[in-house]
């Protein structure tokens, strides 16, 4: 149907290209226009009501009308609406943040860099990575390893350590200086053997990840290993038992860094502070955005242990400066409404809230869904979840992708008030604001319930 003239619609279509969306069925289809957010709700021009079941992008942990963040930005607008930190310029709300972070990190951190996406986080990195050995005299040691359905982001370092189809197609990633190595994906309910357990499992694939480092070059030419601790974008990838813990004697070994992208599981998501707490891990450099804000202001931040930031200060005085930076590094009205973010959390207990209604909200996705006709895995920890589809449970096949299964999905939960997204598989993710509660979730899943009944009963 063409939307009149002049609609929010027609204008969209006319003017805008849309992340992740295919350009040419958008100019047939034309977007859904929210206008206002209250709570885990927004809602489209149309005044209809959904809950947002993936908070946005993973990311509204708080929800979309917390006052408090208003007003933090509007306060901070009017004392310093901008200033930068090059050439060691500082300013109260970027030294407070750093602060608070390193206060809070999962193992022992040095110093914070900040930037405005995940996506520049990891990049960031990145560089820093290689910039250190250059800088220690090791110019060999370059190559990062990362998992095959890994998402990062995708500015081109990023989208190099991504692993997945559409961030690498027509867009020559990953980079092919052969610095680039993609391994196993851990998921258990996929790449397992029949009857190995989680344990087995995870020996198995530290083992390949092992023998993989040993054919790349070993300690001398391999640099480090990327990971978020579940894997989001990817299909919400919950990794087997002991599999961080295996890997981390591995990396050791090799003596190559741990990279944590928390920039979905930070702050509480998994049901504890960090992610890299919920699995045992101990980065040495940890990568985090999204909820850092509440996702109200664009702000990321990458936090180095000791380690890395000497390598970086040892390069920085032979050059004269640290070559890197964005003009928004560390803005001071993001970095305002981060502070404010991580107050409320504080405040609100905002953990242990993720915890008790993360643990009602699996419970409750597997006693609902499970044995759903097709519904081949659901899985997940804390408040992220997801649902797998599967046109024959017992093979654990999907659909075939021309059937669009997982689109069809989100396009019945529009219809029933929740919004949804499809990912690899099929794959239905789960990750509500930070503050539902227990009924919000039990509505929220009602409406997947009446969306996933009437898919099936189209695709039978
Ligand atoms: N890392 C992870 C784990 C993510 O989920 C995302 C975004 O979804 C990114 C990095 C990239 O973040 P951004 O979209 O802010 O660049």
């Amino acid at each position: 149907m063409t939307p009149p003239r002049n609609s929010n619609a027609a204008r969209d279509i006319a003017n805008v290209l849309h992340p992740y969306t295919d350009a040419k069925a958008h100019l047939k289809n034309g977007p859904l226009v929210i206008t206002r957010g209250k709570g885990v709700r927004i809602y489209d021009e149309q005044g209809k009501e959904y809950i947002e079941a993936l908070a946005g992008l993973w990311c509204a942990s708080l929800g979309f009308d917390n006052e408090r963040l208003v007003k933090a930005a509007t306060d901070q607008m009017r004392k310093l609406p901008f200033y930068h930190a090059f050439t060691a310029k500082s300013h109260e709300p970027m030294i407070d943040l750093a602060e608070m972070l390193i206060e809070r990190a999962p193992a022992p951190m040095s110093k914070v860099f900040f930037g405005n996406s995940g996506s520049e986080a990891n990049d960031s990195a990145l560089k820093m990575i290689w910039y250190m050995n250059n800088a220690l005299g090791r110019p060999k040691k370059k190559k990062v390893f990362s998992r095959i359905k890994a998402y990062h982001g995708i500015t081109l370092a990023a989208a190099s350590l991504t692993g997945l189809p559409a961030n690498h197609k027509l867009f020559d990633a990953p980079i092919a200086n052969g610095r680039f190595v993609h391994v196993r994906t851990p998921h258990h309910y996929h790449e397992a053997k029949p009857g190995e357990s989680e344990e087995d499992f995870a020996t198995r694939l530290a083992e390949e990840l092992e023998a993989r480092i040993i054919e790349e070059g070993g300690a001398e030419e391999c640099a480090a290993f990327w990971a978020e601790p579940v894997m989001g974008a990817g299909g919400v990838i919950v990794p087997p038992r002991t599999y961080f813990e295996k890997v981390q004697a591995v990396l050791k070994k090799y003596d190559m860094l741990f990279v944590a992208d928390e920039v979905i599981c930070g702050f509480g998501r998994t049901g504890s502070y960090w992610g890299s707490q919920t699995f045992n891990i101990r980065p040495d450099i940890l990568v985090c955005a999204k909820a850092l804000s509440s996702s109200y202001l664009p702000i990321s931040a990458v936090m180095v242990n000791e380690q890395v930031f000497q390598g970086i200060a040892e390069g920085s005085s032979t050059v004269g400066t640290w070559g890197h930076g964005f003009t928004y590094s560390g803005h001071p009205v993001s970095a305002a409404v981060a502070i404010e973010t991580l107050k409320i959390y504080d405040e609100t207990n905002i953990v242990a809230h993720a915890a008790e209604v993360g643990a009602h909200m699996q419970a409750e996705l597997r006693r609902r869904f499970a044995d759903h006709p097709i519904v081949g895995e659901v899985r997940g920890v804390g408040l992220i979840g997801a649902i797998e589809l599967s046109a024959d449970k017992a093979a654990r096949k999907p659909f075939d992708p021309a059937r669009k299964a997982g689109p069809r999905l989100v396009k019945h939960g529009e219809e029933q008030g929740v919004i949804l997204r499809a990912m690899v598989n099929d794959s239905m993710g789960f990750s509500p604001p930070l503050i539902i509660t227990k009924d919000e979730v039990n509505e929220m899943l009602d409406r997947v319930g009446r969306a996933l009944d009437a898919l099936a009963v189209e695709l039978r």
